[in-house]
């Protein structure tokens, strides 16, 4: 019998004799002398992780020696895939693989360093000096500049001069501890990494489908009977998750479909590649939307009953050469009042069953989108016809109820100006198709950093509140005024319409924030949330950073100098800030944005007066925690190890800083110190809460016994939420983030469940847990007809047995709503179906999509033959103006991207890693290489109007010459990996390029197309 390497280690007990006998020396002399060395997982630790790299949140088993022995601590040296874990099933990607040598990287830090103003070094200070003297300018900058009250007299309670960048990779309850940290203050400029990767994603799916995430998850992918790749490439990006993208096509005959500017990886495995122009995307979607509604291959009765396709709209909604109805070019936004539906005497939307009404929503769309024919597409995008058809046919096939397709993307689709509607146009595709809600169908947003999802989930984002909902604007005065204007009215009768149980969410989250504190008396403190006035996302709070107008940042687990477009001009930005804090288990390049690095970064550290605290802290190895992978997988990890030197527990360094600051408050008195001194801390150890408490938190508790509609106690006082459902809007429940309730209940946690048994269709429910309420795939109920039939019976994950609906999953829907309830089974909408036309306050820049042309585009007039080019609604700032290039002086378009062994500018840490790619490359298709005498392995120089990067040309077929409106077109491939410290050989940031502008509705920056020249050096 052939033992894997988990049988041998659980029949290890009873080899062990037989081990130590050899050792003894009672071994035959040859045959199995070699047998006396020892298995080298023998005395290890085994402890469970996830990877820090991707959300595909592969499971990991580390292996740890130093047993308790005096003075000998844990260190971990192997790691490898849990073989147990439903998604990588024992795989890692390069990544993963080289998780050990991220861990002892040299690029560790082990101490907390200071960077005097104008010094060209950094000093080793002690955790006591760094954290009295953080306190101090904390507290001295918020007394100085916090703003009470706004020049009309609203009470607002901001503090606008420091801002806070949150961790990507840290755990769930240090996301919970930076947000109970910066709101106390009352920092507005609060973002995560979402901003720069998948804002859009929310901005797009939410507003179409009800919720902002990845619908269906990973092993599902392998129930799909067409895949469409289209702005990612999860072959390099999510290599493990991608093995089922190959299981759908190995066992399930899937067709799988790339269309990318590059032949890459994905395409590599594919069984059609299709070209296309980066930044045109989104013409390319609405051509398919073109194709599916004139050859009328659609899911008719999906799309009468479970979309908004019949609702009627206004009479006084247009669009006319690029523009709705509403524009103001001197605001350059949209009033919207006639994004809406006709209302009936009750003030319901008006619904045409029959679909005859011309101003029906599929009327109108079939009208917008019949611009996009297949010609214009091609001039458009530079995608032969011939292969555009080929798409839209195949996706055509599952308009049939019973196959269907499903579409991946990532950043390919978010880092644009018009990032949200392409998305969106992928969305209703999906609708069209009757896809949504079914298993191997849906949109699967693949998202990048380990636990981005579930930062976005925590509310860090500058104008958001844990569990999507929104913070409070200057004109919501009052908590009423508030609710009035978030908890959406009936669109339709009967709909569940869940977003009016908001009030409930919001007490909750406030008795977590300001627990006894929060009275009804003073509205739960409504007022000690800070009130905005404008967005402060990072590309904004940057340029006021620039003028001068910001005076401290920290910046956690975020390397924005790295991160951020424009590289230069964010380095000047930084340089005029008075303090600048860095938490990171690493050393970046933004701790060091004061450093002469030659080229790679040209400053003057004397005249940089920035001082800067570099503080280390723990990797994903060295915490309990949980975090959430792209399929909105709650999954707790476990330390494995001690951090190295000093670094200490993010949580523990938030703890400290916040604690010695409540500290000064108590004694010195300050401006508004309610919500800094009232703001609930009551960890055991207040400088260093534990996981486990945060994580209960983040459930949340019932204050009081809370009883059902009958009387019956169902949860005692002080018990932890078994789910959302019991949540009340008296006081009498407390939970961070409402979608997290059922995470940790009174029977245990529920992230650290591992039991993998697939209960059809590839559901393991028992692993870890989903928000919400534990589901795999959202919106299953639209996975059957009005009568509760199976579109496909093949496929049938939930059924109704003529009380519930249960099955493979948890369905997403009323649990005792029978068939023909007339409810819908978007339950997040008013309307209670997906939305063809998202019209009100949802979008910025429209209620159907429209393809803009990025910011810096070859294309001089639209082929769709209107003056509006570029997205009416981007945000522009006047500064940014000149800093945009024309194609005369930059006639190639780039576009950036990852490469499977590196992973973001983490990896460049990691030796295995930097041994694999060790130096700065971009791509350059022949025939432009041909035009420019440019051969493999020459250096060149990749310039745009922001700055240049030198790199080693790869000379490639994977990038073809394109025709665009008649014209050919060259495109250059960026990767976004080197930098000047790790341990790679030492490279340009490749953000020198890119520009500061971003998508319309979510200000994620336009890293996938812009204008460059090439040259040779
Ligand atoms: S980087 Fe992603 S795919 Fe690779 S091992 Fe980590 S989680 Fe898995």
């Amino acid at each position: 019998m052939a033992l894997g390497r988990r049988e041998f280690l659980k029949n290890a007990g009873t080899c062990v004799g037989g081990a130590s006998a050899i050792a003894l020396g009672f071994a035959p002399p040859q045959a199995f002398a070699q047998e006396t060395r020892q298995y080298k997982l023998l005395r290890a630790k085994e402890t469970r992780n996830n990877c820090t790299y991707c959300s595909v949140g592969c499971g990991l088993l580390m292996y740890s020696l130093g047993d308790g022995a005096k003075n000998a601590k844990p260190s971990i040296f192997h790691i490898e895939g849990d073989p147990d874990h439903p998604v990588s099933r024992g795989s890692l990607c390069p990544k993963g693989a080289g998780l050990v040598d991220f861990i002892h990287s040299e690029g560790r830090l082990h101490y907390p360093s200071y960077r005097a103003p104008g010094s060209k070094e950094w000093q080793r200070i002690s955790w006591e000096e760094a954290t009295d003297r953080i306190a101090r300018l904390l507290k001295d900058d918020r007394d100085k500049n916090f703003i009470e009250k706004n020049e009309k007299g609203e009470t607002v309670n901001r503090w606008l001069t420091t801002g806070m960048l949150a961790s990507s990779a840290a755990s769930n309850e240090t996301g919970l501890l930076d947000f109970k940290f910066a709101r106390s203050m009352g920092i507005l400029a609060l973002d995560c990494q979402a901003r720069l990767c998948h804002g859009p994603t929310v901005s797009a799916l939410a507003p179409t489908l009800g919720r902002g995430a990845m619908t269906n998850n990973w092993v599902d992918i392998k129930n799909a009977n067409v895949v469409l790749i289209m702005g990612g490439n999860p072959a390099e990006a999510h290599p493990v998750g991608f093995k089922w993208v190959m299981e759908a096509k190995i066992r399930n005959g899937a067709k799988v479909m790339v269309v990318d500017p590059r032949f890459n990886r994905s395409a590599a495995v594919a069984d059609f590649y299709a070209p296309i122009r980066a930044g045109s995307d989104g013409a390319f979607l609405l051509g398919v939307i073109n194709y599916l509604l004139t050859h009328d291959q659609i899911q008719h009765e999906y799309v009468k009953s479970y979309t908004n396709a019949p609702f009627v709209v206004r009479e006084d909604f247009s669009f006319h050469d690029g523009l709705f109805s509403g524009y103001d070019p001197d605001k350059r936004s949209y009033d919207k009042t006639s994004w809406a539906y006709e209302r009936d005497a009750q003030g319901y939307a008006v619904v045409d069953p029959t679909l005859q009404n011309p101003r029906c929503v599929i009327n109108l769309l079939r009208q917008h989108a019949a611009r996009y024919t297949p010609e214009v597409v091609a001039q458009i995008t530079g995608t032969p016809e011939k292969d555009f058809l080929h798409v839209c046919e195949t996706l055509a096939a599952t308009s049939v109820p019973h196959l269907t397709s499903t579409i991946l993307f990532a950043l390919g689709w978010t880092h644009h100006t018009n990032g949200t509607q392409i998305i969106r146009t992928a969305a209703m595709i999906q609708l069209l198709l009757g896809n949504v809600g079914m298993a191997g169908g849906g949109l699967n947003a693949l998202r990048g950093h380990s636990n981005i999802q579930g930062y976005t989930d925590l509310g860090l984002l500058s104008l958001r509140l844990p569990g999507y909902m929104n913070l409070p604007k200057d004109s919501q005065q009052t908590l009423d005024s508030y609710m009035q204007a978030v908890v959406p009215p009936a669109d339709e009768p009967e709909q569940v319409n869940y977003w009016h149980n908001t009030p409930k969410f919001f007490v909750s989250l406030m008795k977590t924030l300001w627990g006894e504190h929060a009275t009804p008396a003073n509205s739960w403190g409504y007022d000690w949330l800070p009130k905005w006035d404008r967005s402060y996302d990072m590309l904004a709070y940057f340029e006021m950073m620039y003028q001068g107008k910001v005076n401290g940042y920290i910046a956690q687990g975020f390397n924005p100098l790295a991160a951020m477009p424009d590289k230069n001009r964010m380095r000047d930005a930084l340089s005029k800030l008075r303090f600048l804090i860095t938490m990171d288990p690493l050393d970046t390049e933004t701790s060091n944005f004061w450093q002469n690095e030659g080229t790679y970064n040209d400053v003057k550290p004397e005249d940089i007066q920035t001082e800067v605290f570099r503080l280390p802290a723990s990797c994903f190895a060295e915490e309990n925690g949980s975090i959430v992978n792209s399929a909105r997988w709650l999954q707790w990890h476990f330390e494995g190890a001690s951090p190295p030197g000093e670094a200490w527990n993010d949580g523990h360094i938030i703890g400290t800083i916040f604690t010695k600051l409540r500290a000064l408050y108590a004694k010195e008195g300050g401006i508004c110190p309610d919500p800094v001194l009232n703001m609930q801390w009551n960890y055991k150890e207040p400088e260093d809460p534990t996981p486990e408490e945060v994580a209960k938190e983040a459930n949340g508790y019932a204050l009081a016994d809370i009883t059902d509609d009958k009387g019956n106690i169902v949860v005692r006082r002080g018990e932890l939420l078994p789910d959302f459902s019991v949540m009340k809007d008296d006081g009498s429940t407390a939970s961070y983030c409402w979608i997290f309730a059922g995470s940790w209940t009174e029977a245990g946690n529920q992230m650290a469940r591992r039991d993998n048994t697939d209960t059809g269709l590839g559901a393991t429910p028992g692993w870890a847990w989903a928000w919400p309420a534990n589901r795999r795939i959202l919106y299953n109920r639209a996975s059957l007809d009005v009568q509760g039939r199976p579109w496909d019976p093949k496929r049938q994950i939930i059924a109704w047995d003529g009380h519930h609906w249960s099955g493979a999953d948890v369905p997403d829907y009323p649990v005792t709503s029978p068939p023909n309830s007339g409810i819908g089974p978007f339950i997040m909408h008013s309307e209670g179906v997906g939305l063809l036309f998202a019209g009100g306050d949802k979008l910025v820049d429209g209620p159907f999509p429209e393809h803009y042309e990025p910011t810096e585009t070859p294309v001089v007039a639209s082929a769709l033959g209107k003056t509006t080019l570029r997205n009416p609604a981007a945000r522009f700032f006047a500064d940014e103006k000149p800093r945009m290039g024309g194609p005369e002086q930059y006639p190639y378009v780039a576009t950036t991207y990852s490469i499977t062994e590196l992973f973001r500018h983490w990896t460049k840490h990691s030796r295995l890693n930097a041994i694999m790619q060790p130096e700065q490359f971009v791509e350059i298709g022949d025939k432009l290489a041909d035009k420019l005498g440019i051969h493999a392995g020459d250096m060149v120089r990749v310039s745009s109007h922001r700055g240049y990067i030198e790199a080693k040309a790869v000379v490639t077929k994977r990038l073809k010459r394109l025709n665009v409106m008649g014209k050919d077109l060259d495109q250059v491939g960026v990767p976004c990996h080197w930098g000047f410290k790790g341990a790679t050989r030492k490279g340009y940031l490749a953000n020198t390029l890119t520009p500061a502008i971003g998508d319309a509705n979510s200000q994620t920056p336009e890293f996938k197309a812009f204008l460059v020249n090439v040259e040779k050096v």
